[in-house]
């Protein structure tokens, strides 16, 4: 029997530090990071985000003209090529059913289960063995943070899925959010829905963890990793069978070819906690309260 692909998932919300654990993930020598998958079709079809660098590799080439990538995509890219799986976000069913945490796996599991979704599961599992070969690596880290498109991995036959779940201090993730929204112009939310809607999607995250079995996940504070990474690391590689290896200092791209991720990925900074979002707390002592009370829950 051949053996199996390794995926280590990352499951997070946006801004929580995923391109920075995927970085840090990619300087094992087992491993390579695609950076996030799911975004693979809008960077071919240049739709979607991604429109600040071009929708190119992190290599600076378009998909196509990527050495990497042209490569895996060879005899997988069609016209029906999709890398992302859907499902309505704004169902309250979801929220609820990953709330209660009742029937919460057999409701994240149909709503992957669509026609459409499963095409794209198949085209996923092509896309790991095809990784895999191109690169000679044992283990493909995947960032793309979806907890559905998570959940979608787990029903690729050919993958050994494994997951991490990174989290965040809600109140760092709303105030990062209406700063990068602010930049792009891309939604006017207000900071108590953007809180509230980012508590939901945590519970999302939790609800598709807790559907997994236990001994294929690990979670992970972001606030730990940046204070600590070489601790988180150490943690993170015995739990996924990883050979332990030196965390950087510093995040910074190197021969990668990785698809999205955080718009500050190209430039080289140290490794350091991002706490400017404690500023805006001052000023915002409800939302500061409200946040800490949904943190705990
Ligand atoms: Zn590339």
């Amino acid at each position: 029997m051949q053996d199996k692909v390794t995926v280590i998932y990352i499951i997070s919300d946006r801004r929580s530090g995923s391109t920075l654990l995927e970085n840090i993930l990619s300087k094992s020598m087992q491993t390579v990071s695609v950076g996030e998958l799911a975004m693979l079709k809008g960077h071919i079809a240049k739709e979607g985000p991604g429109e600040i660098w071009n929708w190119a590799c992190s290599c600076g080439k378009p998909v196509f003209e990527c050495e990497f990538w042209s490569k895996a995509l060879s005899g997988i890219y069609n016209d029906s090529f999709e890398t992302k799986i859907t499902w309505p976000y704004k169902s309250s069913k979801v929220l609820l059913s990953s709330l209660s945490g009742l029937n919460a796996k057999s409701t994240l599991l149909k709503l992957i289960s669509t026609k459409k979704n499963k095409e794209t599961i198949k085209i996923l599992n092509m896309l790991y063995k095809a990784i895999a070969n191109v690169s000679g690596k044992k283990f493909i880290v995947d960032s793309s943070k979806d907890p559905l498109q998570g959940l979608a991995v787990t029903q690729c036959p050919d993958v050994d899925a494994k997951f991490i779940w990174l989290s965040r201090d809600l109140r760092a993730i709303t105030f990062s959010k209406l700063k990068r929204w602010k930049v792009n112009k891309r939604s006017d939310k207000k900071p108590l829905e953007t809180l509230t809607d980012s508590f939901f999607f945590k519970k999302v995250c939790a609800a598709a963890i807790n559907s997994i079995n236990k001994s294929n996940t690990i979670k992970v504070d972001y606030e730990a990793l940046a204070a600590n990474p070489q601790a988180e690391l150490d943690k993170v590689c015995s739990k996924l069978g990883l050979e332990k290896f030196t965390a950087p200092a510093f995040m910074e791209l190197s021969n990668d070819h990785t698809i999205a991720g955080t718009p500050g990925r190209f430039e080289r900074k140290p490794i350091a906690a991002d706490n400017s979002w404690k500023d805006f707390y001052q000023e915002h002592t409800m939302l500061n309260t409200l946040g800490k009370v949904l943190n705990s829950l």
